[in-house]
């Protein structure tokens, strides 16, 4: 068992759960049908065996948080792996800031105008900071999401973040972020948005559904509805 689970960072709780998982002692299924006849030693997410590696690290559920977890570089699960070396691969990785966005991005389809908003989460604050700004003059909602995300990674790139994990729900965008195809519509917001994540020691861009980024897109929202009268 690797002895820095009692020197982990963390609410001595945790290092329990640690320790127990480390040691098997956790009542996973396995280890109760070694005991109990008649208990099902089967996950309940997906009906595989469930072992203190399933539960925590192999199953595709527990796989998709750690995918999906801010980390930065992005943790990858090795498979067949024991909870030691496993615990050995995850614990000194580091949580990235995390930047927001809503789909979307509240565009007024009559006056050609965009709210932008996103949030900027960092593991070090209580709570995330907020962002806004109303555009005019934007064609498209696929335009008014881009402009956010060159938007945000700058003012990211400016405050010296080094290490980035983005989420928007916006497919179409983070699809050709991530693959690097060209739309002809935000051709050079596209290339903006490289040339910004080249700042970045890593940057990721993750999808995610609207309902976690309620926050940036009421914001964005709030930004357009604002700005009846005005226009930056
Ligand atoms: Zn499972």
């Amino acid at each position: 068992m690797d002895p820095n689970i009692w020197s982990t960072p963390t609410a001595p709780k945790l290092k329990t759960f640690l320790w127990r998982a480390a040691r098997g002692a956790l009542p996973v299924g396995t280890q109760l049908a070694s005991r109990i006849s008649e208990a099902d030693p089967s996950c309940h997410r997906c009906g595989q065996p469930e072992s203190t590696e399933h539960l925590l690290f192999h199953c595709e559920f527990a796989r998709a948080v750690w995918h999906n977890a801010p980390f930065s570089p992005p943790i990858t699960i090795p498979h067949d792996q024991q909870f030691d070396l496993l615990w050995k691969g995850v614990k000194d990785a580091t949580c990235s800031p995390s930047l927001d966005l809503p789909k979307d991005a509240a565009w007024c389809k009559d006056l050609k105008r965009a709210g932008l908003g996103w949030t900027l989460s960092s593991p070090t604050a209580s709570a995330p900071r907020l962002f806004s700004r109303v555009s005019g003059c934007i064609p498209s909602p696929l335009i008014a999401e881009g402009m956010a995300m060159r938007s945000a990674l700058s003012i990211a790139a400016a405050e010296d973040i080094r290490n980035l994990s983005v989420f928007s729900d916006f497919l179409i965008l983070i699809k050709a972020i991530n693959s690097g195809t060209t739309i002809s519509e935000i051709y050079g917001i596209l290339k903006d948005i490289s040339c910004l994540s080249k700042l970045f020691e890593s940057i990721s861009f993750k999808f995610f559904p609207r309902r976690f980024n309620v926050t940036a897109d009421v914001l964005a929202k709030n930004a357009l509805y604002s700005s009846k009268f005005s226009v930056e």
